[in-house]
């Protein structure tokens, strides 16, 4: 083969050892595409971490690179995305990142997923040592980690085959084998090709040497049709986005922060949603960032509010304006981060030696556990008028609890100073 095949290739130079396989593998993957028909924007290309990751560059095409392992399970993703079925998929692993990535290479064969998947098997972890893969064949093993020799290696083709790929075959890469690679790509369904070749950097040199691994060159056919992904109607998260109106007017000319700390579950996130959505119907910039445990139900939960004249461009609290503080979860995390600020308490918590001002006030007592957060929004609100009560009622209205939250606005006017 000539070095410049196809205009898929660029004519970068190829950033592999001398004498290592991908110098063929690269060629004959354009030569290949081009072969089979495949307009250049047609096909994506999908790659992993390794040596064989590095093919993507050299091609003028759509081209994803992933984690290790994860091209069969990000190529398997893309193919069914794809609406059109003139698209074609195709990815690139090691025998490393099939080895990592042997269940997703399963399961797209399982599905018999519309794709492609070239498993370059060079039999070592080419950019990382040359350690052995699940896919290293006895002779490497005995000479790079013989404790390993007595392992027998995975044989990929055959696992897909069994797992329901349309095609699967091995070859040797004595020579050019684009005829055999243009199948594999027109085969509807998954179809996978095991190359194998040399990496000479790792002692993987003659090609005579692979052939007497007890590794030869294989094809399995079958005539399953491709599982085709039922489509689905899916809308951009900016389609649920509703514009809010400004109807009130704030008193506020700067930036304000405040943080909500109480515990999961009990309405902080909402309240805090609630007043984010107020400020932003006063006219103002607002941010609100949750923070709780990943078991939702139990433990903290901290919401921050930054609510600004000016556009926010930096959404972190160091320091808050003031805490609003309702239960014991949310006053054990606060107590090492705030170090002097105005604190909002609920009444049935202590906290002597509280840095800056504390005002304590019943707001569980209230308006029970659940409306605390909102009802010392809704308390404050009332005697600082950062901006009216009434956008936050208004926010309140819309929301799918508004009968609730709008009871618990309401009762926070019994709290002295409200
Ligand atoms: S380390 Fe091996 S696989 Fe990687 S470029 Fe060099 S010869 Fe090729
Ligand atoms: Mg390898």
């Amino acid at each position: 083969m000539s070095t410049k095949t196809t205009n898929l290739l660029t004519d970068m130079k190829m950033p592999f050892c001398p004498g290592c396989g991908y110098h063929l593998s690269t060629r004959v993957l354009a030569r290949a595409i081009e072969k089979a028909g495949i307009h250049p924007l047609d096909v994506v290309v999908v790659s992993d971490i390794g040596c064989c990751g590095l093919i993507d560059g050299l091609l003028r095409a759509h081209t994803v690179h992933g984690l290790h392992g994860r091209a069969a399970a990000l190529a398997f993703g893309i193919a069914h995305g794809l609406a059109d079925a003139s698209k074609k998929v195709i990815a690139i692993q090691g025998d490393g990142g099939a080895t990592i990535g042997l269940q997703h290479l399963l399961e797209a064969a399982r599905r018999n997923v519309d794709m492609t998947l070239l498993v370059h098997n060079n039999m070592v972890y080419g950019m990382t040592g040359g350690q052995v893969s699940g896919l290293s064949p006895e002779p490497v093993k005995d000479r790079k980690m013989p404790d390993e020799k007595d392992i027998p290696p995975f044989d990929v083709v055959e696992l897909a085959r069994a797992a329901g790929a349309a095609y699967s075959g091995r070859i040797i890469e004595r020579g050019d084998y684009t005829d055999v690679l243009v199948e594999a790509i027109q085969t509807p369904g998954f179809s996978l090709l095991e190359i194998v070749g040399p990496c000479p950097a790792h002692g993987i040199g003659k090609i005579k040497d692979i052939a007497g691994m007890a590794l030869q060159d294989v094809t399995y056919r079958s005539d399953r049709e491709p599982h085709v992904a039922p489509r689905r109607e899916t809308h951009s998260l900016f389609s649920q986005l509703r514009s809010v109106k400004v109807d009130f007017q704030a008193n506020l000319q700067g930036r304000f922060s405040l943080i909500v700390a109480g515990s999961a579950g009990e309405g902080v996130q909402s309240a805090a949603d609630l007043l984010a959505n107020a400020g932003v119907a006063s006219g103002l910039h607002a941010t609100k960032k949750g923070d709780y445990p990943v078991t939702v139900g139990t433990g903290f939960s901290i919401a921050e509010v930054i609510l600004s004249s000016e556009e926010i461009h930096h959404t972190g609290i160091e320091q808050p304006d003031m805490a609003i503080i309702v239960s014991e979860d949310g006053l054990s995390m606060m107590k090492n981060r705030l170090t002097d600020t105005r604190i909002l308490l609920d009444a049935a918590l202590s906290w002597p030696d509280a840095p800056g001002s504390v005002a304590s006030l019943p707001f569980r007592k209230t308006a029970g556990g659940k409306g605390a957060a909102l009802c010392a929004i809704a308390h404050w609100l009332r005697q600082e008028n950062l901006l009216p009560v009434e956008a936050l009622q208004q926010a309140a209205a819309q929301h799918k609890l508004a009968d609730r939250f709008l009871g618990i606005i309401e009762k926070a006017k019994t709290l002295a100073g409200s």
